[in-house]
């Protein structure tokens, strides 16, 4: 896995972020921040987002089970 591959999954989470629609609203929601946490040994890649119509917040998880350890850093620096 390179950082480009890496670049293109995280890419196409914005895709589901993007194509999802506010629970309440049905607005847009848009990422405030991402994260990459590990649970229970799996790396998730954690994105807070808001609705840009009524402000309503919901958390995106995406399991990422192909970044290891040395990537971390790496996507931790891409993502902020
Ligand atoms: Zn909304």
């Amino acid at each position: 896995m390179t950082i480009k591959d890496i670049m293109k999954y995280i890419e196409s989470e914005y895709t589901i972020i993007n194509d999802t629609p506010c629970e309440i609203c049905g607005g847009d929601y848009i990422s405030r921040d991402s994260d990459v946490a590990v649970i229970n040994g799996i790396p998730y890649d954690i994105c807070d987002c808001i609705c840009s119509e009524c402000g309503h917040e919901k958390t995106f998880q995406f399991c990422a089970p192909f970044i290891e350890d040395k990537d971390l850093k790496n996507i931790r620096g891409i993502l902020n």
